[in-house]
């Protein structure tokens, strides 16, 4: 069984997919693994060192695809400099594991279906229990909650914590966190370590403990109706719970420093929690982060991939915050990759057991089909848009 790793191509991408820990171990399983060269370099990993764990490095990357039995990657295959397309590399039969972006890019499913490559979408793992140490959305979305008080601590124009000096007393930022899920909770956990007094609301109220335990306090908004879909996830809430959170919001939103988002429901566009009238009434040089803004921002004002400033508020849309911590975040990847790639495998061959839920809903293609429906219904909606 031969593993590849390809090397991103993305220019914003510095993760990798394996790291060379990583490699060792399934070396000593019996796996071959082949690395693209260059493919650790910009998360400081060397060629030298995925040789040293026992991987073969490689330089023509349509050799690496065309040869391995599982290509992993974090980014869905994309065209080269040279115009080489990636999908063109893989070999019928072969199996490739990455965001994939499914719902997003339906097309490229289609595509891969018909080279009849099985592929994994980790953005489908489910978020179970049993799946938990391949849940590789949740692994990246802490590292981009951490990322996101780091980058709202960096903005303001103020300390986080309490300092008593000579020059007298600072007292601490005030951070509102919106939506307490994985990004959520490691941004309060984060923020509360950088010495600010953090509030947090989330329309699930099962999450209240969660944030009580990291130290920070629970806006509570009692709503009449149920919150909490199947699986534990959030769902849309009606227009009137809309109003009278957003109220509360509003009144937390003007004491506050700093503000960080991360509110999503599962398939839907990002809930707007933070409209342009609570911005223009934050204090100049607050700052808002959010995390959202490639989903369409909780915040009415968010670009995303920019800086914007409204009436003094500094509000940041970062993308692909996993990948300015490229270290840490490939080896959390790199983890979830490969206790995927162990559950697929029997006696390190590939044995598909669709019975399994976890296999079953991360396979997106397979045998020349795409097998997610969700996937064929978006396909069937960018297709009825051409025609
Ligand atoms: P998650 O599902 O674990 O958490 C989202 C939370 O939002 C849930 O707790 C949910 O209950 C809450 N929520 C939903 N609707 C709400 C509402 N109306 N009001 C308040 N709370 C609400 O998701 P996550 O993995 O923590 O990701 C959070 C966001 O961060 C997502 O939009 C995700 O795409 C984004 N993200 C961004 C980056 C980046 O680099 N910018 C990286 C990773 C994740």
């Amino acid at each position: 069984m031969k593993i590849a790793v390809a090397k991103e191509i993305e220019v914003s991408e510095r993760r990798v997919a394996l790291v060379p820990d990583v490699v060792a171990r399934l070396v000593k399983q019996g796996l071959e693994v082949c690395v693209e060269s260059g493919a650790g370099e910009r998360a400081f990993f060397s060629d030298v060192a995925y040789e040293a764990a026992g991987a073969t490095v490689i330089s023509d990357p349509s050799k690496l695809w065309r040869e391995a039995d599982i290509v992993l990657k974090v980014n869905p295959p994309q065209e080269r400099d040279d115009g080489q397309r990636e999908i063109d590399f893989l070999r019928e039969g072969s199996v490739l594991i990455a965001f994939l972006n499914p719902l997003g890019n339906p097309e490229l499913m289609q595509d891969l279906a018909e080279r009849k490559v099985t592929a994994f979408s980790m953005e489908l793992i489910p978020r179970t229990s049993r799946a938990q140490s391949m849940d590789a959305l949740s692994s990246q979305a802490g590292v981009a909650g951490y990322q996101a008080a780091l980058i709202a601590a960096a903005a303001l124009p103020k300390f986080f914590p309490m300092l008593t000096t000579a020059a007298g007393t600072i007292p601490p930022a005030k951070v509102f966190v919106l939506g307490a899920g994985v990004a959520g909770l490691q941004a309060i956990a984060t923020a509360r370590r950088l010495g600010a007094v953090v509030e947090a609301f989330d329309i699930r109220p099962a999450v209240k403990e969660e944030v009580q335990s990291l130290g920070a306090k629970f806006v509570e908004v009692p709503l009449e109706e149920d919150t909490v879909a199947a699986g534990g996830y959030a769902k849309e809430v009606s227009e009137a719970a809309k109003q009278k959170t957003q109220a509360v919001i509003a009144e937390h939103i003007k004491l506050s420093d700093a503000v960080i988002t991360t509110a999503q429901v599962p398939g839907r566009k990002a809930p707007l929690l933070v409209t342009e009238e609570m911005v223009a009434q934050m204090k100049p040089g607050s700052v808002i982060v959010d995390l959202a803004a490639e989903q369409g921002g909780n915040c009415a004002c968010t670009e995303a991939g920019k800086d914007v400033v409204r009436q003094g508020v500094t509000i940041i849309g970062p993308m692909n915050l996993p990948s300015d911590l490229p270290v840490h975040a490939s080896q959390m990847y790199a983890k979830n990759l490969t206790t995927l790639v162990q559950h697929l495998l029997k006696e390190q061959a590939l044995q598909l057991d669709f019975d399994d839920d976890i296999t079953n809903s991360a396979c997106v293609t397979h045998a020349g089909t795409v097998r997610n429906q969700r996937v064929r219904d978006a396909l069937a909606a960018v297709q009825a848009q051409v025609v």
